[in-house]
């Protein structure tokens, strides 16, 4: 079956079958086809909290679409491939986050979305690349342990001084891999491009941005800037967005891909929403927990 087939397949099947297609914006540009929205994780998290629809077939990866499904439970949560994970979420796990909790009791303990629902459940409050600063500024605690991003960490650190923050040893193999040197020379060969830069990339890049932005952000910004060139630094698949938005400007891409957002594909959220394929489940006691700092972050967000 060629793609314009399943592309057809799929908007049929999600009218009779009451689905809605949520798609954060690194998937393929034929995922943003199908998809009923396009979005940040912050933005996909709202949606899915709001979504009357009775399937979410989540096209991202495995912990954006189990926050989906701990927002609305009563919800039928689906992800086409049950290995699209995050390498970062991986690098911690609720032992030993609870270990490092026991060393710093005073602390309040904010966790980027790119966690575990077992680690969410460990945490006050959850944070996105889009509210990061301003959830932290908002907690009460002079303390805050933040995982497991280190870089997003450090970013949220320069911002809101008057916390002391301790940092987890994450990073994103994405973001963390771009060389220096490398956007120095781009730099130096668009001397009129505007430079953004994800907080997950390390400080050294992040201080030749000109913009610190996540990719909800990177959308607003490119669509009102008057810049006409832009080099960006987050996973590759964000410039096909970014064009859609902002046609006849020019994007040129500092990063490379994020291997499990490119493991959905068409033909796997055909195959996902004829046979309602992968469902995503987390059990009550861990989601009732996770839940409150999912729901902390969209309340400190709003304030
Ligand atoms: P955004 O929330 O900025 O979309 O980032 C998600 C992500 O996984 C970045 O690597
Ligand atoms: Fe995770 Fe990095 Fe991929 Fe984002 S880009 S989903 S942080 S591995």
């Amino acid at each position: 079956m060629g793609k314009p087939e399943i592309k057809s397949r799929i908007l049929s099947l999600k009218k009779t079958k009451d689905v809605v297609i949520l798609a954060h914006n690194y998937q393929l540009p034929e995922i943003y086809d199908v998809a009923d929205f396009v979005g940040d994780s912050f933005e996909l998290a709202i949606k899915a909290r709001e979504t009357q629809a009775k399937t979410i077939v989540f096209c991202g990866v495995h912990f954006m679409a189990e926050s989906a499904k701990i927002l609305n439970p009563e919800k039928k949560v689906v992800i086409p491939d049950l290995n699209a994970g995050c390498f970062l979420a991986d690098t911690v796990d609720a032992v030993s986050l609870r270990e490092k909790k026991k060393e710093h009791p005073d602390a309040a303990v904010a966790c980027y979305i790119n966690s575990t629902a077992e680690v969410k459940a460990e945490c006050d409050v959850c944070v996105t690349s889009a509210n990061a600063a301003k959830v932290v500024r908002g907690l009460s605690a002079k303390k805050i342990i933040f995982v497991p991003d280190q870089h997003l960490g450090g970013w949220v650190a320069e911002q809101v001084p008057e916390k002391e923050i301790i940092l987890w040893g994450g990073n994103c193999y994405v973001h963390a891999r771009i060389l220096l040197k490398n956007v120095e020379e781009a730099q130096k060969n668009y001397p009129e491009a505007m430079t953004i830069a994800h907080p997950e990339c390390p400080k050294e890049i992040r201080e030749k941005a000109d913009e610190v932005l996540g990719t909800g952000g990177m959308v607003r910004y490119v669509k009102e800037s008057p810049a006409k060139q832009f080099l960006i630094a987050t996973e590759n698949g964000m410039l096909e967005r970014l064009k859609r938005e902002a046609p006849g400007k020019k994007f040129f891409a500092l990063c490379g891909e994020c291997l499990n957002m490119k493991k959905i594909t068409l033909e796997k959220v055909l195959s996902s929403l004829e046979k309602d394929l992968f469902e995503i489940e987390v059990s009550d006691q861990i989601a009732e927990k996770a839940k409150l700092a999912l729901e902390k972050m969209i309340e400190l967000t709003k304030a």
